[in-house]
């Protein structure tokens, strides 16, 4: 068994740790950092915050060799088989992301995949006993879903349970935080908040609950059971901050304070829908992606990246789902929810990348493309979540439409899970093989779209195949797509995104190939000046381009320290790159 020692050193804002382990019966003993963390496809480079490694036998020090990034070899010349080794190190702990670790005098946050060096062979899971010990001093209160033993330690009974099961730390002193319990559908649900000691806790854990028990109802409809006895929310307020990350029994959220109702305040402020999203996003892949999950991902140990065509299934359909367990849950409207897909489409529509990147090929290279954003992305790559949403806006469609509302995409994940849950329950499940979605989708509606899904995932450069099927399918609720009258002017007249910075200055996020704008010479990144000879002011640049209209106009920008200039013609009629500007839903007979 490997036990952890951990003890916060929140001035240095270290976590020191001690691991103890039997010395194998070799001559060294390999270990290693894991450098991705569940859910999250990039590889994060942990090993760099570590410092101070050194190893020991009952107090004699033995010779560790830091040999790669993120290996370490312990000498092992003279020590006896079983007999116990220490390890020792330091991991600087300052970020507050959701796959990092944070320490400091009011609050802590581990994501394990960030702290804990691990044997790389051997230390084998037993059924009897626990895998990894870890404890902590008496001074801080820890949150998280392993489970506690008399010795107070908390145990984790295989490298995956420690591997998904975040802390959040609490000093029990000083502690800025708020925590409070949720029962839905019998089972206990903490929520932990830190970064303020105000929340309205009877308003969020009302509508907690009812996101809870919508979800667990979505996927086990008869028994309305959920997969795990328990489940942590750790909520992390910070300023301006938005993300979540799954695990399999609870979740890492980020959002800023002033998303949430504070102690008092009846009426939540406008951003608290998007925290709601965010929890049934983060909910549902409890399920989807943390329990059924690709076959790679099953097998995974984290020393190195896995590679699937298929995140679009886990990703995409949970994004096309955020929304509507909300609506189910009361939460928000039917207009709300198609408002909310409508911006989910668009982020994909909208960009050449939807044309030049398959969900396979999004999917597969998420590791170089979708979370290492360049400014040529918009160009060259799609999100498997924007574009993994319309494919099942449109398999949801599709299943509906051939089976006359027999089946849907909701009755495929409840008859997929219905399949696996035993499976998962005990330890034989072996993962959603490559193709074997088409498989859950005919076993659970008794129709073969294995063709159909295969042209929306391999997909590339026919947009009218997408643009035809969404007419299709909104035509059929009497629904229509027309250009959205409320994009700004620079992007319906130039085709140019603009970031309207904090400090007055406005950037290029995009401009359309075959716009005026690129044709201007303009490209992401460049800090447009001036429109006309007159200088940009982000609560004019709307005007400065609706009064260019019909004229050419020189425009002025900065890349880097250097000025540059052009004309931006917006007497050109080719207006094909219009196709990409956003869209929104009408009714079908209404006048465009
Ligand atoms: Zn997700």
């Amino acid at each position: 068994m490997l036990d952890y020692v951990i003890r916060p050193l929140p001035e240095a804002r270290l976590f020191r740790v001690e691991l103890a382990l039997d010395a194998p019966k070799a001559e060294t003993l390999t270990l290693y950092l894991p450098s991705w963390t569940f859910g999250s496809y990039v590889e994060r480079a942990y090993s760099g915050r570590v410092r101070n490694v050194t190893a020991s036998c009952e107090g004699a020090p033995l010779v560790v060799d830091w040999y790669e990034a993120d290996r370490w070899r312990v000498s092992l010349a003279g020590i006896e088989p079983g007999n116990r080794i220490t390890l020792a190190y330091d991991v600087f702990a300052d970020s507050l992301g959701i796959h990092d670790a944070y320490i400091d005098e009011k609050r802590g946050f581990i994501n394990p995949s960030a702290l804990f060096i691990m044997p790389l062979d051997g230390a084998a899971e037993s059924p009897n006993d626990d895998w990894a010990r870890v404890s902590f001093p008496d001074e801080w209160s820890v949150c998280t879903t392993l489970a506690r033993r008399p010795d107070r330690a908390f145990g984790a009974p295989s490298r995956e349970a420690l591997l998904d099961a975040p802390m959040t730390l609490l000093p029990l002193k000083r502690s800025e935080a708020v925590r409070f319990l949720v029962d839905a559908c019998g089972v206990e649900h903490e929520i932990v908040v830190t970064g303020t000691a105000s929340l309205n806790t009877k308003r969020i854990a009302k509508d907690l609950r009812t996101i809870f028990e919508t979800v667990i109802r979505f996927w086990d409809p008869n028994e309305e059971k959920a997969p795990f006895s328990r489940y942590v929310v750790h909520l992390h307020l910070s300023p301006k901050s938005y993300g979540g990350l799954e695990h399999a029994d609870g979740c890492v959220l980020l959002e800023d304070l002033y998303a949430l109702p504070a102690e008092g305040e009846t009426e939540p402020p406008k951003a608290y829908s998007e925290f709601l999203s965010l929890v049934a996003h983060e909910y549902f892949h409890a399920w989807l992606v943390r329990r059924l999950r690709p076959t790679v991902i099953v097998e995974a140990d984290l020393t190195r990246p896995v590679y699937t065509d298929d995140l679009w299934i886990f990703e995409g359909i949970t994004s096309y789902y955020e929304s509507r367990l909300l609506e189910l849950a009361g939460l928000r409207t039917a207009e709300e929810t198609r408002k909310a897909l409508v911006t989910r489409l668009n982020a994909a529509w909208g960009r050449e990348g939807f044309d030049a990147m398959s969900l396979e090929r999004s999917s597969r290279l998420a590791w170089v493309k979708l979370y290492r954003p360049t400014a040529d992305s918009l160009y060259s790559t799609v999100s498997y979540y924007a574009k993994g949403a319309f494919a099942a806006l449109l398999l949801d469609e599709e299943l509906r439409t051939r089976t006359c509302g027999r089946a849907s995409l909701d009755t495929v994940l409840a008859a997929w899970w219905a399949r696996d849950r035993a499976s998962l329950a005990n330890g034989t499940y072996r993962g959603l093989a490559p193709g074997g979605f088409a498989e859950v989708v005919r076993g659970a509606s008794g129709i073969d779209l294995t063709a159909f899904i295969a042209s929306l995932t391999r997909e590339e450069g026919d947009r009218a195949l997408w643009g035809e099927r969404l007419d299709a399918a909104l035509a059929r609720r009497g629904l229509k797509r027309r250009a959205d009258p409320s994009a700004p002017a620079a992007l319906r007249l130039a085709g140019l995104g603009l970031k309207k910075e904090a400090d007055g200055r406005s950037t290029v996020t995009w401009s359309a190939l075959g716009s005026p704008s690129r044709a201007a010479g303009l490209f992401p990144g460049d800090e447009l000046l001036a429109v006309d000879g007159l200088r940009c002011r982000p609560d004019e640049i709307d005007r400065q381009f609706e009064r260019a209209t019909g004229r050419k106009v020189v425009l002025h920008w900065f890349r880097e320290n250097r000025i540059f200039e052009g004309v931006l013609d917006l007497t050109r009629t080719d207006t094909a790159w219009q196709a990409l500007l956003p869209f929104e839903l009408a009714d079908l007979h209404a006048e465009s």
